[in-house]
């Protein structure tokens, strides 16, 4: 570990915001990182400068919760000219079908209302308002479409959520992969649950898992995620601002965790959960199957357990990727990266900064011809690949393996798969 003695500068006494009952211990710095990991550039001169911002994070030794110490919400401005956009992807695609599904099945939804926080370019909470027979709000200061009503039922909003009394009544609160994007997540799901009222209200949180990120390289530890959620300091941060945990659980190859949370409901129909889900209690109701409880002290301790060899692990991960493309390089390899997501970037910044590797491709046409923040890489489309002469294909997102394998097939490229 490294302590806080290394850190310099500024030392904030920051109290954990899952739990509130310690203040947060810095364990890594990991210095400067790309702030713009969803940005692609039209320019290499813009792309190379791009901002910077510090990484240093610190945990919580009651709860596991961790947070980037020295996160500026004023460096990070969320505009439509940013594509996180993760619907390029089959594989998350069918993820997120599944999962409208369950949710159209597990809540009472039908002539309800959806609140979606953080609703990208809306493809979730159209399929949602589809499925569920339901109306739906939008939000997100990336959104690109035409604001208003859609004819999917789902009202669209560019910009931030504000949660002021102008929000209307709401049934399920969902909130995909935002809630650890902000500065105060305590006090965003206090304001939901005020705004809730004494109505009966659902909640599905998404966020990636932390149980993942800090036990690996690390690859997600990107500046625009303050927060850190393993299992269960997600359960103590939702039930510290008033809500119950109806559900957690691991989604999409372990790498995401969702909880689903009520207010003044009543408990969902039984048999309607998640594969893998942790609940309340030991069984899965409703069935003969033997259900995970809620995350527990065992589940902390072995979060602990992970943050305390974080440092170490991802420097050595850096390291070791390095000298992988040294190897490449010198054995006459055309080595390249697949997926420029957010992932691939923070992997070209730690192991690639001098771009040595031979393309950067990705499947979303939109990224094909710009340049990847702070590297400037430019990414291309992944048909370049044929005939290049490539035998190595390097990815961050086990996730995406068959269908990036499939793919290669299909352009004829007979490349390894080394997955970081
Ligand atoms: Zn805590």
């Amino acid at each position: 570990m490294t302590g806080a003695g290394g850190s310099g500068g500024r030392q904030p006494v920051h109290r954990c915001t899952a739990c509130g009952r310690h203040d947060l211990v810095p364990f890594a710095d990991l210095g400067e990182i790309p702030v713009y990991c969803g940005v692609h550039w039209a320019s290499r001169a813009e792309a190379l400068a791009s901002p910077l911002g510090r990484m240093w994070l610190a945990y919580c030794p009651e709860c596991g919760y961790v947070r980037n110490l020295a996160f500026d919400p004023a460096v990070l401005v969320y505009d439509t000219t940013m594509d996180t956009n993760l619907h390029h992807s089959p594989a998350f695609g069918v993820f997120s079908a599944e999962l409208v599904k369950h949710l159209a099945g597990r809540f009472p939804l039908r002539g309800g209302t959806v609140l979606d926080v953080g609703c990208g370019q809306g493809e979730f909470l159209r399929e949602l308002c589809h499925v569920a027979g339901c109306r739906g709000i939008g939000y997100d200061a990336m959104y690109a479409g035409p604001p208003g009503p859609d004819p999917s039922g789902a009202t669209f909003h560019r910009g931030h959520a504000p949660l002021d009394d102008d929000t209307g009544e709401f049934d399920l609160v969902t909130s995909r992969h935002w809630f650890e994007h902000l500065d105060d997540p305590y006090s965003f799901l206090v304001r939901l649950r005020e705004l809730a009222g004494d109505r009966p209200v659902y909640g599905y949180l998404e966020v990636p898992d932390a149980g993942y990120d800090l036990s690996t390289a690390g690859w997600e530890v990107i500046y625009p995620h303050v927060s850190y959620f393993d299992g269960y300091s997600l359960c103590r941060i939702v039930e510290r601002a008033g809500w119950r945990v109806l559900a957690t659980g691991r989604l999409f190859s372990g790498m995401f965790r969702y909880v689903e949370i009520s207010v003044n409901a009543a408990p969902p129909v039984a048999g309607t959960e998640l594969p893998g889900a942790e609940l309340p209690g030991a069984e899965l109701p409703g069935t003969e199957l033997p259900g995970a409880e809620l995350p527990d002290l065992a589940d902390r301790d072995r979060q602990l357990g992970s943050i305390a060899g974080f440092a170490a692990r991802h420097a050595a991960e850096r390291e070791r990727w390095r000298g992988t493309i040294d190897r490449l390089l010198a054995a006459g390899d055309r080595p390249v990266l697949w997926g420029a997501g957010s992932r691939g970037v923070q992997f070209l910044h730690l192991a690639d900064p001098d771009r040595r590797l031979a393309a950067v491709v990705d499947v979303n046409p939109r990224k094909w011809g710009r340049y990847l923040p702070v590297t400037g890489h430019e990414v291309r489309d992944p048909a370049t690949l044929a005939g290049s002469g490539t035998r190595s294909v390097i990815i961050t997102n086990p996730a995406y393996r068959d269908e990036i394998d499939a793919a290669l097939r299909q352009l004829g490229v007979h490349a390894e798969l080394l997955v970081a």
